[in-house]
């Protein structure tokens, strides 16, 4: 391509809402521009990124036998009803209605239309299990689009569903596609950890996330010192601590506390670690139809995690409640505790089971129970794991320590299990004749994210540094003087050359300064930039390479040999 030919926009501007760089340098390197909130377009070099990518994507899953299809963008809204989801999905989901009033949606992923797919298709155990995906937009009407195309509202995913005929072949697959899935991010260079994850809306039991490791993540993501254990926070689990604080002897009595509500006071206040203190959360719990308040209870040391939190009331979301709500239900707020059952549902972490030792709220105000032995409440109790790890605490493992680090979610692969084939009757016959529900396995990988981490991962302060299994393209040809006849003929044959030998190539001939030139190579971030300068007098030229930043002078003889070995 010829630098003079190209549309590529770069600017200097920084777009208003841009604060990750990643969103930044690829709308100034002329790679995206924004239509409208969560909207982006791709110009040539960002498609020929994404393309870079989807081949790889492609060549990990031929290997491993997942076919390719694509289905319709436009999805009938009946098919979500029948699964349930069209309620659950929420706003994210864009519906819409066609002239003949028949309602449809933008598919924001597609277990449903994958399931209708092979219904009454697939008929036989003979022909399973498959795996089928494809590479196509997606859309979610997100709350908070931003960060480019880290969370955009339309973008492009990866998603595979796969069908089989026992929860056994069901795990092969799964663990093969984590397999592929790895190969993937190792070949686009990006540094990634595979952490265990919590199912969301799409339901299911195991699930796993592949996270792109980066202070701008938008995940935590809890690693173990030792051994291979990582969890997005939000499933992250932990080992019991060894170091347990020195337990407040006391027996069972009611104590005036004037005043003290916080966990805080509270433990000041009885000179107590607030491990040996009941923590009250009151949230209202947000059902399809309905909502209640449900009250939560954790060790004061703790705090409540909200996704599990969701996942142990089987919510649609939790959301704050006022003091007003609280007090309408007879509850004494500051003063709340978990020995009176029958005002709201409770929910008790798993560490209060049986625990001894304990100060709670009295349900009075003005007063808390000490020396609490929680083991009278374990019979009508529900409990569940509530709490969010710390770092610090123990790996559920080994005896490893937890730490915190930051991740970009590029992939999530799910064993669904029945889930959708049951609610969309998608049967086959098994051996004896007798119909049974497809056992389904989801993968889904960010094209479009993928290519903002890519930049997170791989820039600095002057711009992009494109993989070379990734970059728009491999060698820039930079003719510092376009009217000296020697250094424009020499950019000419190189260009041709490299052009023959295949690689991917760009040629600067545009009629502008050295150090302009070299900002925008600098900007766009090709691997390698050949600068034909000055230099040329001498019969040498410059390779840049942008990963290192360094020049080095190669002369013009072995320019191709150099330039052939280095993008090889
Ligand atoms: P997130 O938690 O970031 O909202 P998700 O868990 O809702 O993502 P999945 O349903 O697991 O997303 O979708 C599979 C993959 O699609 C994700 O791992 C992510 O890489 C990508 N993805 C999801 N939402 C977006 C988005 N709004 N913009 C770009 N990529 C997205
Ligand atoms: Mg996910």
């Amino acid at each position: 391509m010829r630098r003079t030919k190209a549309f590529i926009p770069t600017s200097k501007e920084v777009p208003s809402d841009a604060k990750l760089l990643s969103h930044i340098l690829l709308s100034r390197a002329g790679f995206i521009s924004q239509s409208a909130a969560g909207l982006y377009n791709y110009m040539p070099l960002a498609k020929r990124v994404i393309k870079k990518i989807e081949n790889i994507v492609n060549e990990e899953m031929m290997r491993v036998g997942a076919q390719e299809v694509e289905l319709s963008f436009v999805t009938p809204a009946d098919l979500w009803a029948e699964s349930g989801r069209i309620e659950k999905f929420g706003k994210e989901l864009l519906r819409f209605k066609d002239r003949k009033d028949t309602e449809f949606v933008l598919a924001p992923t597609n277990e449903e239309m994958m399931v209708n797919f092979v219904r009454n298709r697939i008929t036989s155990y003979k022909n399973l299990p498959v795996n089928l995906y494809q590479i196509k937009t997606k859309f979610r009407d997100e709350a908070r689009p931003r960060f480019g195309l880290m969370r955009g509202r339309e973008f492009i995913m990866k998603d595979g569903y796969s069908f089989h005929t026992s929860n056994e072949d069901l795990d092969r697959e799964f663990d093969a596609m984590e397999a592929a899935y790895k190969k993937i991010l190792t070949r686009l260079e990006l540094n990634y950890r595979v952490v265990e994850a919590d199912s969301g809306a799409i339901g299911g039991s195991e699930s796993k996330e592949f996270m792109v490791i980066a202070d701008s993540g938008e995940d935590t993501i809890s690693v173990c010192s030792k051994c291979e254990y990582g969890a997005n926070i939000e499933a992250a689990i932990r080992g019991t601590n060894k170091e347990i604080p020195e337990a407040p002897e006391a027996d069972f009595n009611k104590f005036q506390t004037p005043n003290i509500k916080s966990i805080d006071e509270l433990a000041l206040f009885f000179r107590v670690d607030p491990y040996y203190t009941v923590k009250t959360v009151a949230k209202k719990v947000i059902y399809e139809d309905s909502e209640e308040i449900v009250l939560f209870f954790l060790r004061g040391s703790d705090t409540l995690q909200e996704v599990k939190a969701i996942n142990a009331t089987e919510a649609l979301d939790i959301v704050d409640v006022s003091e007003e709500e609280l007090i309408a239900l007879g509850l004494t707020p500051g003063f709340m505790g978990p020995l009176d059952q029958d005002k709201a549902k409770h929910v008790m972490d798993i560490s209060l089971k049986n625990a001894l030792h304990m100060i709670c709220g009295a349900n009075e105000k003005d007063y808390h129970f000490i020396g609490v032995d929680l083991s009278v409440i374990s019979e009508v109790a529900y409990f569940a794991d509530i709490a969010e790890v710390k770092e610090g605490d123990t790996c559920p493992h080994c005896d490893g320590k937890l730490s915190f680090t930051k991740g970009i979610e590029v992939g999530h692969i799910f064993k669904l299990g029945t889930t959708y084939s049951k609610s969309l009757k998608a049967e086959y016959l098994d051996e004896n004749g007798k119909a049974q529900p497809f056992i389904m396995g989801t993968y889904g990988m960010g094209i479009s994210r993928l290519v903002a981490s890519l930049i997170e991962q791989h820039h600095d302060e002057n711009g992009c540094k494109w993989t070379k299994a990734t970059a728009p393209y491999m060698v820039n040809i930079m003719v510092s003087n376009i009217k000296d006849e020697e250094q424009m003929a020499l950019g000419e044959k190189l260009y041709r050359e490299l052009q023959e030998a295949n690689i991917e190539v760009m040629l600067d001939d545009r009629k502008e300064r050295f150090g302009f030139k070299m900002k925008d190579a600098e900007l766009i971030g090709f691997p390698y930039t050949i600068i034909i300068g000055k230099e040329l007098a001498n019969g040498n030229v410059q390779v840049y390479e942008r990963a290192t930043t360094e020049k080095t002078v190669v002369s013009v003889k072995s320019i191709l040999d150099e330039i052939m070995a280095l993008v090889q």
